[in-house]
């Protein structure tokens, strides 16, 4: 992380007109706003993009100091909140898109963006091309008159491909073409979008920032050129967030620094000690030279978290199943970015679904671990303990 960024983290979003004296913004809640003259009220009406009480809808001082904290830390000019990152990856795009247009969406995208684009960009008429996560320069190949969105996710989902944003970025915008990012495996701290090109980075802030495993969130921030629009069609569609899921959201930036340099360093031990397993056939964490891509984890990325996979030699789901069953600090659970530890199983013939055109053709079962922080001898120990359960399992079968 770059020096200074702790700082930020630290006072982000925590001017005077927000927190009134204290260390924390009160949780503001609201629907009504009053007002006690027509020059207030009008006052209001003028200012009520601009951070100024006018709707709850619209948003409480609770919700100003977190959006301009994610302005701070993650860059650009507007933050939308969402109930969810789903919501802000749909909304995003829902935000920009027209019948007609076409997305060019990275295949490793999370399985509800595909599912979005399948089943709800479809039906109004917009067309998906799924693309390689590292095609790089081939992009343009696969840009159309009508193409409208370039969206990216960066490592990808499960399989954790870390793409080119720069030439990515670079080439779409020579077509005009909006650059959407989900920056969710980041935080918004270990990748910065705005240098690298992006117009609109999205996040689950469910994940990392909120770090606790006990709200959804989401946001979309944008650069100049984009946020007057989002903000307002994200108004139009209804979206808002309870002030207390927003409170979590801005507590969990104050420790997001320590945190993530603790997941990172408990999960770079545990992967390095997988290399060493002899039923691992690859490991793919992005610091280490065995995940597609990790060139360009090396150049853009500042650090990493807990979160990454790796792939065994063989495909025995009976075997699976008895490493799964049985862990002791790894329970199974899908929304990582908590404090706690986290397993999951992909065998290969689960990435015919969930893949278009970049299918690994694993030979072997993908297992992707969430590392928490917990003491990481004690991971270490549980994951040894399944990889016995696995092997036994195999010679019994
Ligand atoms: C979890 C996740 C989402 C969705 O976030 P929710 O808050 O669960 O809706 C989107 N993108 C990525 C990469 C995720 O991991």
């Amino acid at each position: 992380m770059p020096k200074g960024k702790q700082t930020q983290l630290i006072t982000a979003g925590r001017k005077q007109k927000w927190t009134k004296g204290v260390v924390n913004p009160p949780i503001q809640r609201a629907s009504t706003i009053v007002f006690e003259t027509v020059a207030d009220k009008h006052h209001a009406t003028l200012n009520r993009a601009n951070k100024e009480l006018f709707y709850g809808r619209r948003g409480t001082h609770t919700h100003f100091a977190f959006q301009e904290a994610m302005v701070e830390v993650e860059g650009g000019t507007g933050c939308a909140l969402y109930p969810c990152g789903t919501a802000a990856i749909a909304n995003s795009i829902l935000s920009f898109i027209e019948t007609g247009d076409h997305i060019l969406m990275v295949d490793t995208c999370y399985e509800p963006t595909r599912d979005f684009c399948d089943k709800v960009m479809k039906k109004m008429g917009v067309e998906t091309t799924y693309y390689d996560p590292v095609i790089g320069e081939d992009i343009e190949n696969l840009i159309q008159p009508n193409t409208k969105i370039l969206f990216l996710e960066s490592p990808g989902s499960i399989t954790m491909e870390i793409q080119d944003v720069p030439t990515l970025a670079q080439i779409a915008h020579k077509h005009d073409i909006i650059v959407m990012l989900d920056n969710t495996w980041a935080a918004g701290v270990l990748f910065n979008p705005f240098e690298h090109g992006v117009d609109i980075s999205i996040q689950a802030a469910t994940k990392y920032i909120v770090g606790h495993s006990d709200v959804m969130l989401g946001t979309a921030v944008a650069n100049q050129n984009y946020w007057d629009q989002l903000r307002e069609q994200s108004y139009l569609m209804g979206q808002c967030v309870s002030p207390d899921d927003v409170y979590l959201g801005l507590r969990g930036l104050r420790t997001l620094d320590v945190r993530l340099r603790q997941h990172a360093e408990n999960s770079l031990k545990v992967a390095k000690w997988l290399q060493t397993r002899p039923e691992v056939d690859h490991v793919r964490h992005p610091a280490l030279e065995t995940c597609p891509g990790h060139a360009f984890f090396q150049r853009d990325f500042q650090g990493g978290n807990g979160l990454f996979s790796f792939v065994l030699h063989n495909s025995v789901p009976a075997a699976t199943t008895a490493l799964l069953d049985g862990m002791e600090h790894f329970k199974m659970g899908y929304s990582w970015g908590g404090f706690e530890s986290l397993i999951l199983a992909n065998e290969p013939k689960s990435f015919n679904k969930l893949r278009s055109v970049a299918n690994p053709n694993f030979k072997g079962t993908l297992i992707r671990l969430h590392i928490g922080l917990e003491n990481v001898d004690d991971l270490i120990a549980d994951l040894e303990q399944g990889l016995e359960r696995y092997q036994a399992s195999i010679q019994d079968q």
